[in-house]
């Protein structure tokens, strides 16, 4: 099926971008077109208008700040991220998984803002930037607001921004500890999946704090706060037990939807697999630091 006729604006700015876009909400950013294309055909959704942003400059830049941020921009595609040697340097768990984010055509252009933007809860990225208290930082007529990742989604396919804000950056501060990523799938997109950040302190071998989220269980990932708590202050060596003593409580407090990728019981299972593969991965890693 065709989509229904819409205009095609192409502006250079982000402020051209967002007033194209209208405050009403009838015009829609246009990034790599992977969703929205798909969706417009199938007249899910409707638009007069299309605003494409490839030709805005600097969106697609990466960089590693003088506050040691890491910052990503908003129409970087999974390609891009996955074979940037900052990102390669400081955060391989995310590269890797950009690398393995749907195929090669869809890496090639899909972008990490689109993908946050469309709100599909079975998504691998918001999971791990969610882990690394990432900040969304958004442009709209009233100036700029900043979103962490754990509040960006509303509903399923439902996020906080307003149709008029355009997402221009990710930011998160450079990770001082492992970060991994596990993830389980049956078809194109991820049924559950676990990112964990740690930060560690001087000596290296012991955990100061940890982040650990599981994502496409419900319309955001959700934190594992028993995980977080048993795991601030021991050392690397206490890990797999103390994690091992909480994980049923852990795992009992998530909310879970029962879809096409399985019941409760069996996905609150696959987040516990994939939990202690995280916390292997992250005990090696530390080790070998
Ligand atoms: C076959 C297939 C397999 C996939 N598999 C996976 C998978 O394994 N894991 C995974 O995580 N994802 C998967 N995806 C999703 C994929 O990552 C996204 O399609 C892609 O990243 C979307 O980016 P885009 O630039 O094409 O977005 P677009 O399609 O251009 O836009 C998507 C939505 O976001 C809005 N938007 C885009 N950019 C911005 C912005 N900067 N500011 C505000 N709004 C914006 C658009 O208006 C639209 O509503 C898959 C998709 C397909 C089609």
């Amino acid at each position: 099926m065709l989509p229904s006729p819409f205009a095609f604006e192409r502006p250079s700015t982000i402020a051209g971008a967002v007033r194209a876009v209208g405050k009403s909400g009838d015009g829609m950013f246009y990034s790599g077109g992977t969703e929205l294309l798909l969706a417009l055909k199938l007249r899910v959704i409707h638009t007069d208008r299309l605003i494409d942003i490839k030709g805005i400059n600097g969106l697609d830049r990466i960089a590693l700040n003088d506050a040691n941020d890491i910052e990503l921009g908003a129409r970087c595609t999974h390609n891009k991220i996955a074979n940037d040697p900052v990102i390669r340097a400081h955060v391989p768990a995310l590269s890797s998984l950009c690398a393995n984010v749907a195929n090669i055509r869809i890496r090639s252009v899909g972008t990490i803002g689109g993908n946050l933007c469309f709100g599909e809860p079975h998504a691998d990225p918001l999971t791990m930037l969610a882990a690394l208290d990432a900040r969304l930082v958004l442009i709209g007529p009233s100036g700029t607001r900043v979103v962490h990742a754990d509040d960006f989604i509303r509903s399923e396919l439902e996020t906080v921004r307003e149709p008029d804000e355009l997402l221009t950056v990710i930011a998160f501060s450079r990770p001082t500890g492992p970060v991994t990523y596990r993830r389980f799938k049956h078809g194109e997109r991820p049924s559950v999946n676990v990112a964990m950040a740690w930060s560690l302190g001087p000596s290296g071998r012991t955990i100061r704090s940890a982040r650990v989220r599981v994502g496409a269980l419900g319309s955001r990932p959700q934190p594992l706060k028993a995980i977080e708590d048993v795991l601030q202050g021991i050392s690397v060596a206490e890990v797999r037990p103390a994690i091992e003593a909480v994980l049923p409580t852990a795992l009992g407090e998530l909310e879970v939807n029962e879809d096409r990728h399985g019941g409760a019981e069996y996905k609150r299972h696959l987040a516990g697999v994939l939990l202690l593969r995280n916390a292997d991965e992250a005990i090696a890693a530390a080790g070998s630091a």
